[in-house]
């Protein structure tokens, strides 16, 4: 009888319709797994703004145009390995962002996302789920080429 009412509560939970939270959710969860590993070197990221050299799983996945800048929120290039000081308590740590993004990209790509700060966008249920095969597919290479 209890793994009867056990067995329905899982089935219950599968066929629950995905919510755009939940989906957005596993998104942000798949892409900040890859920048971290993107940004490491045999297991260790480096923090984009201060250099600290950390287990990647210790690591944040870090905005150089804040999150809430919907229209670059999912763009790789906005995102890097960071450790919790710079990313939490120094608030993205953005002047050093801003001078390793114009070292790393160029003068013309930091223009260009700065030029998107405060757009707002919309997501679909579709765009997030290609986002979500596009970066899964990311990490799976990033993940079979250890
Ligand atoms: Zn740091």
């Amino acid at each position: 009888m209890l793994l009867y009412k056990f067995n329905a509560t899982i089935i219950t939970i599968m066929a629950r319709p995905k919510t755009k939270k939940s989906r957005e959710k596993e998104l942000w969860r798949i892409i900040s797994e890859y920048i971290r590993r993107r940004d490491s070197i045999d297991g260790y990221s480096t923090c984009f703004t201060c250099g600290a050299n950390k287990p990647w799983n210790e690591m944040d996945a870090g905005h150089f145009i804040p999150k809430t800048s919907h229209s670059i929120k999912y763009d790789e290039r906005n995102i890097h390995a960071q450790c919790a000081r710079c990313n939490r308590y120094m608030s993205g740590n953005i002047h050093n962002y801003f001078v390793n993004m114009e070292k790393r990209y160029g003068r013309k790509l930091v223009d260009e996302l700065m030029a998107e700060k405060g757009k707002t966008k919309k997501y679909t249920d579709l765009e997030i789920d290609e986002l979500i095969c596009y970066y899964k597919d990311r990490l799976n290479n990033i993940k079979e080429g250890e």
